[in-house]
């Protein structure tokens, strides 16, 4: 039953001459009355058909002249089945008058000014879009383009590459060729002629020097040609690298012209040599000519307002730079990238290819990057890129074409690119395009190494294409440098892209105040109404700023005993953002402020108290509105914090048992001062840690062996039952004394364990404190001085070991 390849219009024959298919829609119906006049163009499913000839014709007249195209054939078609066709229209004009809108819907079986439903127009015509073909872009002298003396080492842009992935298409019986598996699919691929692409398209993208310069290698000897060659960057030559570079490019645009005019369904384009990395004026990366940018641009220039959109997905497995740099300010193209970035290491190399490369101009958030920061990933990642990032935007952008520069250098067994994409995510990554465009999805190879790992892709592709479901994925978990990485663009994007989160604040100006900084000011409120404490003074330029408010001490801080110095973490907030603003409602946020009760049990028991508040952002002020991560200078500014405040505040004071608490990452500046401090051990009572994700730090010292042993003795670390220390106790022996005397905590976030573990904690400081009281008050009895420098052996009889001998 299928026709010829030759030309979709030919799809329409069988139908239009077939009134057998007429049982599809209803012949009359009493009940609604006929209304002759109300039948418009388009109402008569049988026009179907022709509808789709036109508009692949003549994408541009049929919205600009009020659709000519819908009413004339309609006209010509009235008298094939007035019967049949006359009583729904009178239902529809009935219900509601018809008033026709001026929106354009090229694809759409339904015209605006049609009286049908979708509804009834489905039921009636079939799957008109659906049954047309897919189509495919092939031709053999692409492989003329190969190095004029291979070497042992066989390039990897091998001219094979396109054959095997054209063997694989016969192989699944999808091509009409005498090689293919018999029997064939019953729609097979329709074949797109691969023609030259003339030097006034290249010149779309290209300069008339660099067209000039390709051109030129056709004349030029074996021994120029390969003299050439290591002068550039990436890139073979031979006489025919022209003739195939033509080839390619010209494969692309008659590929893409082919599925924006509705000639197929949607197509994909097996040619080389690729094109992604080209640009204007340059060769590299195996690419001549830009195939993607030159076809994108050509239909633009010949398509206008029907083809004014384009999308480029690219998920070749490195940055397509000439692609980025050839729209980098056209607001009308869409270029979205996957590609491994490793920070500007992997090819093409450079920082074009990171997040915050956006687009210029008229342009400005019409590029996206998603640099992988190393090799390896995988489905779930690729799923989750386009789960979250590429398909949201996408369909943001609305396109009218979109175009894949499918490189197959992801999948899995290409060692080039060294990820691991398994056709069935190709697969779904078509699958999620076609959803675009009315379904316009033109796919034009690039690169992709292994014969195998790309024939089988390209296979999932086209079938994916042809219409068959994608198969199963196997694994679908993103991996923590996917999700970060998503996340980090999500953030970039959400200025240019409404359906982005989360959403920064806009207006500069407008938001003043970072809720860190409200909290700890209603904090300090709150400690000096219950508690009296008050701020100290921290005469530092460098971090006076950041600091400011966050050091508040008891009244008795230098003179009761013990002292509690506690570093801690902002408090933990917890929000439910609005399902579809995202703005986080005051009333739907709250604050975990564990710490209070710490500061109370303190002050209530009469000791000195230090409350340090370390600030996960140190930054200048006025906030920025993007999203900021936790300062990596964290730990170096909190150690600097701390032996301010010991040098200022703690040494000089007569408090002789003082405690340590650290809470979180705030931990870090405890650490380093016991660390880098020689004798300031001597001073501490004991320390307190509690570690819900962030690395259990080590307490050691090259000059102070027996610093560990004595952190040992003299600490309780509180740590998160689900952190990785304790993976490492079950599979070797137990953890280093370094890391102190390690609890596992039942609970898993830091404000749940200080909840859970207060009365131990406050048990053991009291004992402890006691200890040292009664120790004082023995040494006063026997005469002794107040001890101020308690050494190791003193600070628990039993079980330290003596110092260094
Ligand atoms: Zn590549």
């Amino acid at each position: 039953m299928e026709q010829d390849g030759d030309t979709v219009m030919g799809e329409a024959g069988p139908h239009q001459s077939n009134p057998g298919a007429s049982h599809a829609f209803p012949s009359s119906n009493p009940s609604r009355p006929a209304v002759p006049g109300t039948l418009k163009g388009g109402t008569d499913p049988w026009l179907a058909p022709l509808l789709l000839g036109n508009s692949m014709n003549l994408p541009l007249p049929v919205h600009q002249s009020g659709n000519p195209q819908a009413t004339a054939p309609a006209a010509a078609h009235q008298p094939v089945g007035p019967a049949s066709v006359v009583e729904k229209p009178a239902e529809s004009s009935a219900a509601a008058p018809v008033v026709p809108a001026p929106t354009k819907r090229a694809d759409s079986l339904v015209e605006e000014t049609s009286d049908w439903s979708e509804e009834d127009l489905g039921a009636r015509v079939g799957l008109p879009l659906a049954s047309l073909p897919s189509g495919l872009c092939y031709d053999v002298q692409m492989r003329y383009h190969c190095e004029v003396r291979p070497t042992a080492d066989v390039h990897p842009e091998d001219p094979r590459r396109i054959y095997y992935i054209y063997k694989e298409l016969c192989r699944a019986g999808l091509v009409d060729d005498p090689e293919s598996s018999r029997p064939l699919v019953a729609r097979p691929l329709k074949r797109i002629h691969a023609r030259n692409a003339t030097e006034e398209e290249v010149s779309l993208v290209h300069t008339p020097d660099h067209f000039a310069f390709v051109e030129s290698t056709k004349d030029m000897s074996d021994d120029e040609l390969i003299a050439l060659e290591h002068t550039r960057d990436s890139i073979y030559f031979n006489k025919l690298t022209f003739a195939s570079a033509l080839l390619s490019t010209g494969g692309a645009i008659e590929t893409c012209l082919a599925v924006a005019t509705r000639k197929v369904k949607n197509a994909i384009a097996v040619i080389r040599p690729p094109g992604h990395h080209a640009e204007h004026d340059k060769t590299m990366g195996f690419c001549l000519f830009n195939n993607v940018s030159v076809a994108a641009r050509v239909c633009q220039k010949q398509l206008g307002e029907s083809c004014r959109k384009i999308l480029i997905v690219d998920w070749d497995v490195h940055h397509g730079n000439g692609i980025q740099k050839a729209f980098y300010d056209d607001p009308n193209v869409l270029y979205i990238s996957l590609h491994v970035y490793q920070d500007g290491k992997y090819y093409p190399g450079g920082d074009e290819g990171d997040w915050d490369h956006c687009g210029a101009g008229a342009g400005l958030g019409r590029n996206v990057n998603i640099p992988w920061p190393s090799q390896g990933m995988g489905d779930g990642d690729y799923m989750y890129a386009f789960q979250q990032v590429v398909m949201p935007i996408a369909q943001e952008f609305n396109p009218d074409l979109v175009i894949v520069a499918s490189g197959f250098d992801a999948a899995a067994g290409d060692e080039l690119g060294g990820c691991f994409v398994t056709p069935p995510c190709y697969a779904h990554m078509t699958h999620m395009l076609m959803t675009l465009a009315n379904g316009k999805v033109a796919v034009c190879l690039e690169g992709g190494y292994n014969f195998r790992s790309i024939s089988k892709s390209a296979l999932a592709v086209t079938k994916t294409l042809m219409g068959d479901p994608p198969d199963r994925l196997h694994s679908t978990l993103p991996s923590d440098l996917a999700t970060s990485t998503v996340r980090r663009v999500m953030m970039i994007q959400s200025r240019y892209w409404r359906c982005m989160y989360p959403k920064g604040p806009q207006e500069e100006g407008l938001w003043t105040d970072r809720l860190h900084d409200v909290i700890r000011t209603y904090q300090s409120k709150q400690l000096y109404d219950n508690y009296k404490l008050t701020s100290l003074y921290i005469y530092r330029t460098s971090i006076s700023k950041s600091f400011e408010n966050q050091v508040l001490a008891s009244s008795n801080y230098y003179q009761a005993n013990p002292l509690i110095v506690i570093f801690h973490d902002p408090p933990e907030i917890m929000g439910l953002p609005h399902p579809v603003t995202n703005k986080l409602e005051a009333h739907n946020c709250w604050v975990a402020d564990v710490m209070k009760d710490y500061i109370g049990w303190a002050v209530g028991k009469g000791y000195a108290v230090i409350d340090v508040n370390i600030p996960k952002h140190v930054t200048a002020e006025p906030a920025t509105g993007k999203y900021e991560g936790e300062d990596e200078n964290r730990p170096t500014a909190t150690e600097e914090l701390a032996g301010y405040l010991w040098d200022n505040y703690i040494e000089p004071n007569d408090a002789t048992e003082i405690f340590l608490v650290g809470i979180g990452n705030a931990f870090y500046g405890v650490a380093n001062l016991l660390i880098n401090r020689d004798t300031l051990y001597k001073r501490i009572n004991g320390v307190i840690s509690f570690v819900a994700e962030n690395p259990v730090r080590a307490i050691a010292s090259h000059t102070q062996v027996w610093l560990s042993r004595w952190y040992k003795d003299n600490s309780l670390v509180y740590v998160s039952h689900t952190h990785g220390v304790w993976n490492n106790v079950e599979s070797r022996r137990k953890p280093s004394k370094r890391y102190g005397h390690l609890i596992q905590s039942p609970k898993a976030g830091l404000s749940e364990m200080l909840m859970h573990h207060k009365n131990e904690v406050f048990k053991w400081i009291e004992d402890r404190a006691d200890e040292a009281v009664t120790e004082e008050e023995e040494d006063a009895r026997k005469g002794k001085s107040k001890s101020k420098s308690r050494s190791p052996t003193k600070e628990k009889p039993a079980g330290v070991p003596p110092g260094p001998s």
